[in-house]
């Protein structure tokens, strides 16, 4: 039992990627008195979040928001646009790729997988690069009867680092003048990645709360195109709590049919006012700027970082491959009860060969160089030899690349015209 007593003293890092730390002013916001989920006010703040999430998404099409994890919204996702036994076609980036297709399964869905075959480094090769939208391609360029409904890929893979490039596979699915379904988990990339619903032509965006979006678990969400709409109108998998439609009619006016997340939802409120205020390109600048410096640190202590291809690592996190026969989970172990830092897990197929560092949402340089210390001493502690300095070289990267308030505006803002002095 955790007493109070040993309850450790100043904050605990939470860096693992997701859930992320909750910054006070959406706590402070969460602590609102519930309010009635049919009464006025409760409508002007449904219609509120329905419009934000809009913009967080970059869609002019319909948002549900949920009551549930990342997982319920994998599901809703799901059986909204397929009936009992379609064929689905879903990309292997990592664990949370491998996840979603058991769970397509269990819906008794014939879900097929592509991935990169072979192994490097004895992790598997398509664990370490994103989605080969070629690959893709290929197969539903062979599939002339289109039997397969859609195409599941995941857009940042929380479990390896490695984001997907989303348009690629887009044009992917043209070029195979193939009708299938784009359906993308973003679960830990929206609000920290760029994103783009819209433009990129993806028909159901899934996400969650925890991760970008500095929210505690709670809320799933599924972005529309009208064409998924369209689909789901006459698919015929059974469902009930998930279905769009009845949602649709109601967030008209800023209600559920079902009681929403109220408290959640003025967190989300101040989230949106957050990340909106400051503008989406700033957000993602400063991930990559962070995501930058964290891998500077992984290179100076001379491990290998997950993500084998330079052109796709993640700005949410960075994995970290321990050296052959040292236990990735001891050093975490480590770290979590010398530092009181929380590191994440390597799942599924790379258990034990490799950490995850998060850096995302309510994160400054200082957490960060701090976290990284934090894996330095832990990684000695646990008798790697590393090759020097990562806090060093966080530092360095830092410094010479200013951030925060001292940061040159992304291009876009600096392209907007000021306007004249009176
Ligand atoms: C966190 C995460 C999930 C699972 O979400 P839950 O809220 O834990 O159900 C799925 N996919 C990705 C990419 C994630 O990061």
């Amino acid at each position: 039992m955790l007493t109070l007593d040993a309850h450790p003293t100043g904050r605990h890092f939470l860096q693992i990627p997701g859930p992320s730390p909750v910054p006070d002013r959406i706590l402070r916001a969460m602590s609102l008195p519930t309010i009635d989920h049919r009464g006025p006010e409760f409508g002007v703040l449904g219609r509120k979040v329905l419009a934000d999430m809009q913009k967080i998404f970059k869609t002019r099409h319909p948002v549900m928001i949920y009551p549930g994890s990342g997982t319920g919204a994998w599901e809703a996702a799901l059986v909204n646009v397929t009936s009992p036994g379609d064929h689905v076609l879903m990309y292997e980036t990592g664990h949370f790729a491998f996840l979603w297709h058991q769970l397509a399964t269990r819906l008794g869905l014939k879900a097929e997988v592509v991935s990169l075959p072979g192994t490097e480094h004895g992790v598997p090769a398509s664990w370490r690069r994103g989605v080969q939208a070629d690959l893709i391609e290929q197969r539903l360029k062979a599939d002339t009867a289109h039997h397969i409904k859609a195409v599941c890929v995941v857009h940042n893979e929380t479990s390896t680092g490695v984001t997907s490039d989303i348009a690629a596979v887009r044009r992917a699915i043209d070029a195979a003048k193939h009708p299938a379904l784009l359906l993308v988990d973003t679960i830990s990339g929206l609000a920290g990645a760029d994103y783009r619903h819209d433009e990129w032509g993806v028909d159901v965006t899934i996400s969650g709360s925890q991760k970008g979006l500095m929210l505690p678990p709670g809320i799933g969400f599924n972005a529309l195109s009208p064409k998924a709409i369209d689909v789901s109108r006459q698919a015929t998998m059974p469902r009930a709590y998930w279905g769009w439609h009845e949602m649709i009619e109601m967030n008209k006016t800023g209600y559920w049919p079902s009681t929403p997340n109220t408290n959640l939802l003025y967190g989300l409120s101040e989230a949106c006012d957050m990340l909106l205020g400051q503008g989406l390109d700033v957000v993602f600048a400063r991930h990559q700027r962070w995501a930058a410096g964290v891998r500077a640190a992984v290179r100076a202590w001379g491990l290998p970082i997950q993500c084998a291809d330079d052109t796709v690592h993640s700005p949410i996190l960075t994995g970290v491959m321990t050296p052959e026969g040292v236990d990735a989970d001891a050093v975490r172990k480590l770290i979590y009860e010398r530092f009181d830092c929380s590191l994440g897990t390597g799942l599924g197929k790379i258990k034990g060969r490799m950490f995850r560092i998060g850096h995302l949402g309510d994160s400054n340089d200082l957490t960060l160089v701090a976290t990284v210390a934090g894996c330095e001493m832990g990684l000695k502690l646990a008798g790697v030899k590393l090759a020097g300095s990562g806090v060093q070289a966080i530092m360095d990267h830092f410094a010479a690349h200013p951030g925060g308030l001292h940061m040159p505006a992304p291009a876009a803002a600096r392209a907007t015209p000021q306007p004249a002095m009176a």
